[in-house]
């Protein structure tokens, strides 16, 4: 069974945050000292993730992306990859790390099933990443990315372009890419949860990441991909490279979106900017069946209409999205809880 929301829209893909920790604190999503965290009990087991995620496969999800904060703090991951594999309607099971303890899990993930790894990487220099997410094990990262790759799993990196801190990369971090045998994807800062530092001019738009690709590298072509409904517009260099920039803040795809989020307390979220979520955990807990859980998912995407992104970049004067204060209230609003 399939069910389309009220644009047209089918229910694809789920981002599963495990955790809303992280021990990086990129600036653009984690600036602050201190945070208000999700109550210890109210995190869903893996066996609670399992169950709900069955529930949105039942309904035409195929892929799933495990995320958080950052997902390989959460102990014991691959026994939840190991667990989400048994769903067969499982097409493509990936997850988004920061990539610091990469090196160590790499080989496990593979084995108990997932199908491929997204690393962000924003910058090749050391002391950028101690400044700007104050990390001093940068070469863990690279590490992490190399290891992940010999034990077989394909690698994409994400890298948030930030005008004046690693606009200077855009050529090097592709090259770096290309000689890992990665795809690279770049993203446009967005005005999410966590960002307030956010600001129109620190946004790099797509337009302006080929033009600066295209004076180095030379023609760059679209790669053509009618049925994608992937974020990421990708790119081909003459010499075949492919890259991907996903345009969130300038070009948004909000028509194209089949993508919703489950935070590790089991909040449901239709849109990235939604201010609301639903509440799965509750039900859940209190012996709601497999079909109940499903006809509220079901009856809940068929009246979503969201279009976040879309109405942010149509808003007359675009600032920060949640100050601080309003994070602190609802700290689901943070894109570490939410799940990029
Ligand atoms: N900790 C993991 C990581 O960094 O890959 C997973 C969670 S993180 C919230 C997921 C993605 O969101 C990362 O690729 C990160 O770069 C992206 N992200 C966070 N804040 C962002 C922002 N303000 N604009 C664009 N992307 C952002
Ligand atoms: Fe950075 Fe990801 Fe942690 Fe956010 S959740 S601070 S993007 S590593
Ligand atoms: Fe989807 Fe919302 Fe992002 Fe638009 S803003 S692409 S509707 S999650």
């Amino acid at each position: 069974m399939s069910v389309l929301d009220r644009l047209g829209r089918p229910l694809g893909s789920l981002r599963l945050s495990v955790t809303d920790r992280c021990n990086m604190r990129c600036r653009y999503c984690m600036p602050e000292d201190d945070y208000v965290w999700l109550p210890r009990a109210s995190l869903l087991t893996f066996e609670e993730m399992a169950r709900l995620t069955g529930g949105f496969t039942g309904l035409g999800v195929r892929k799933v992306r495990l995320t958080g904060g950052e997902p390989l703090l959460r102990h014991d991951l691959p026994t939840l990859v190991e667990l989400l594999r048994r769903d067969r309607r499982i097409e493509d099971l990936a997850i988004t790390t920061n990539g610091l303890l990469l090196a160590r899990q790499a080989a496990e993930l593979r084995a108990a099933g997932l199908d491929r790894v997204t690393v962000s990487l924003d910058t090749l220099r050391a002391e950028r990443a101690l400044e700007f997410a104050r990390t001093a094990r940068h070469g863990d990262i690279l590490a992490g990315i190399e290891t992940a790759r010999d034990a077989g799993l394909p690698v994409k990196l994400n890298t948030v372009v930030i005008r004046g801190f690693n606009d200077d990369e855009l050529v090097p971090l592709l090259e770096h890419a290309r000689a890992v045998g990665a795809e690279l994807r770049y993203i446009e800062y967005m005005d999410v949860g966590g960002a307030t530092r956010w600001s129109m001019e620190d946004v790099v738009p797509q337009r302006e990441i080929l033009e600066r690709l295209a004076a180095r590298f030379g023609p760059i072509e679209p790669v053509f991909e009618p049925e994608s409904r992937a974020p990421a517009e990708r790119f081909r260099l003459s010499d075949g490279t492919t890259f991907g920039v996903i345009a969130s803040t300038t070009r948004p795809f909000c028509r194209d979106c089949d993508r919703s989020r489950l935070t590790a307390d089991g909040t449901w979220y239709l849109c990235l900017y939604a201010e609301a979520g639903v509440d799965l955990r509750a039900p859940l807990r209190a012996g709601a069946d497999d079909a109940a859980l499903a006809e509220l998912v079901r009856a809940t995407w068929s009246e979503r209409a969201d279009r976040g992104a879309e109405q942010r970049a149509a808003a007359p004067e675009r600032g920060v999205l949640h100050q601080i204060g309003a994070l602190r209230a609802d700290p689901r609003r943070e894109m570490h809880t939410r799940g990029g």
